[in-house]
């Protein structure tokens, strides 16, 4: 079936990216869906790092993974993904296939807690120094909510920036949502 949401349009994407053994990283683990798919795909030989800054996101994500009887091949950490350079250890660092991030307010929960452009711009940069060659990041941007615009600028002014011959970079979009188009960018690392 063709994606109805644009996570889904990203995972269908992501899958060629992350076999058995790749090591990923969820930039925004939320309520740990996008975790556990990473989870899946890197199996008992692969390794997953999760960010969120919320407590209780950290916990669903934990009782998410318990509940899927998944390998226990992750590490969640209730910080900021700004901190992601200093908190992943550096063997880990050159080697990362998979980067994903969801920006915004996790829905269900105080929508007052978003992701913000410095902070996100700050953990794209680590992102790109963290991957590995042929190593993708994906962003889901959404602009509808309060901060949500200038987030979106700022993330797809640096991204359109980026060296051609360092990296490449496509969007995506959902551009019939009422309201606000939702954005999906992959960038590559060559
Ligand atoms: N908008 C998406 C869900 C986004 S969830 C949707 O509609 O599906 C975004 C998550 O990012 C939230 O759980 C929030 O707590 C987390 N977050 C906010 N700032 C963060 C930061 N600096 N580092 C890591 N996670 C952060």
């Amino acid at each position: 079936m063709i994606s109805n949401t644009i996570l889904s349009f990203a995972k269908s994407i992501l899958c060629d990216v992350l076999n058995p053994g790749c090591i990923a990283i969820d930039a925004t683990t939320g309520n740990g869906y996008d975790t556990v798919f990473l989870s899946r795909l890197a199996g008992g030989e692969g390794k997953v790092f999760g960010f969120d800054i919320q407590e209780d996101a950290i916990e669903q994500t934990e009782e998410r993974l318990n509940e899927e009887c998944l390998p226990e091949n992750w590490t969640l950490f209730c910080s900021g993904h700004e901190n992601m350079q200093e908190l992943i250890p550096e063997e880990y660092h050159g080697r990362i296939n998979i980067v994903m991030f969801n920006l915004g307010f996790l829905p269900g929960s105080d929508k007052t807690v978003i992701t913000q452009a410095e902070t996100t711009l700050k953990a794209v940069r680590s992102a790109l120094a963290l991957l590995c060659r042929g190593g993708v990041v994906s962003i889901a941007i959404y602009a509808g909510h309060p901060g949500g615009s200038e987030e979106d600028v700022a993330v797809r002014e640096f991204c359109a920036e980026l060296d051609y011959h360092a990296f490449r970079v496509i969007q995506s979009e959902m551009t019939n949502k009422p309201g606000y188009p939702i954005r999906m960018l992959f960038v590559t690392k060559l």
